[in-house]
């Protein structure tokens, strides 16, 4: 037997969270099971745990949308005992029980092969979250920019799609502006990679249709009134990729951007993301990322501390990423 975090509903639909005991019999379908060495805690994570957004859509449901791990034992033709994995989304955590246990049983269609060199707290250190910037970058690279076309803003900086965005870049030679509410932080981001810290009040009210043209492109994962600022100074030609909504799910933009400037709005999704774009994805971050930044950017913490810190992201308590060692 294991332990699990458990989310459930009660009839009056009031959600609570507990630790169970559970064996393997007691997981969902799935012709994979693997032993779970590490896992994480996104945004979204905490919303589940939480219930302060309906992320549970089936219960009662164990959390956690990213693992890796070890396969344990597999009927699923790519996999075999001891193949090093991770998995991201696919609706783990939110349809079908997920990173929260010791084990999970998963269908191993799911799962792409742990990047060569990279352990597993290393993966769970970048996360959905990296992935997803990782996912940002790609998106913003097929369009055509590079460091040559200009600076590039992140906005959630100190965030996890923000922070491994903003090393990732800085390591690829960009000219990174980070956008921050903690800008008395600053040693954290010029650590990682910003060139630039910008207070994240200048984008997060009401603004012109069009301003200043500032960058050549935007990773965001805040939405709202600091999407619709960051399009409306970016230069001509430019482009944002679209990837969160910290901040809110409205976008409060008019077209002017689009059709006096030329900018692109690239639409980022991690969870059903291609198997084949995201196997490019975690070559690009095993290649790109610079391991040493990984220390920086992630803490480590126990299952026992994973009901806490996933309150602690939602109130904007956690900087950077959060590893979870299940094996500690
Ligand atoms: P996170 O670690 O909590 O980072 C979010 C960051 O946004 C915060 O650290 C903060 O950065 C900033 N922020 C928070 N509230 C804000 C507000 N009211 N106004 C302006 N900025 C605010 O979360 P995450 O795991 O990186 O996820 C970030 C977002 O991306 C979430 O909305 C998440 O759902 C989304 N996401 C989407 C995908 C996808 O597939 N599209 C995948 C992963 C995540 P500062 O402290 O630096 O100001």
């Amino acid at each position: 037997s294991f332990k699990a975090i458990m989310v459930s509903r009660d009839d009056e639909k009031n959600q609570s969270v507990s630790v169970e005991t559970l064996t393997v019999d007691d997981l969902m379908e799935g012709d994979v099971v693997v032993s779970v060495e590490a896992t994480t805690v996104n945004y979204k994570d905490g919303l589940a745990i939480t219930g302060k957004s309906p992320v549970v859509r089936r219960w009662p449901m164990i959390p956690g949308i990213d693992l890796a791990g070890t396969v344990e034992s597999s009927s699923h033709p790519r996999w075999k005992a001891g193949d090093k994995v991770i998995l991201n989304g696919w609706g783990t955590g939110e349809t079908h029980y997920g990173a929260y246990a010791a084990k999970s049983r998963v269908n191993g269609d799911w799962l792409i092969g742990l990047p060569e060199g990279m352990s597993a707290h290393d993966a769970m250190a970048v996360g959905t979250a990296g992935y997803t910037a990782m996912l940002s970058i790609l998106a913003l690279e097929r369009h055509g920019i590079n460091p040559d076309r200009g600076p590039v803003v992140v906005t959630g900086a100190s965030g996890g799609v923000g922070s491994v965005a903003v090393s990732i870049l800085g390591n690829l030679g960009y000219f990174v502006i980070a956008s921050t509410g903690r800008t008395h932080d600053q040693n954290f981001l010029k650590g990682l990679g910003a060139a630039e810290i910008i207070d994240r009040a200048e984008l997060s009210e009401p603004g012109k249709p069009l301003g200043k043209e500032r960058w050549a492109a935007g990773i965001d994962s805040v939405g709202s009134h600091t999407l619709a600022n960051v399009l409306a100074q970016t230069h001509y030609g430019g482009a944002v990729a679209a990837c969160g909504l910290a901040q809110g799910f409205d976008l409060p933009a008019t077209v002017m951007p689009f059709i006096l400037r030329g900018v692109s709005l690239l639409g980022i999704d991690s969870v059903m993301a291609p198997v084949a774009l995201r196997e490019e994805a975690w070559a690009r971050i095993a290649s790109d990322l610079d391991s040493s930044k990984l220390g920086s950017l992630a803490t480590s913490i126990g299952f026992d501390d994973l009901i806490e810190t996933a309150h602690g992201i939602l109130e904007g308590k956690v900087r950077g990423r959060v590893v979870v060692d299940m094996m500690a």
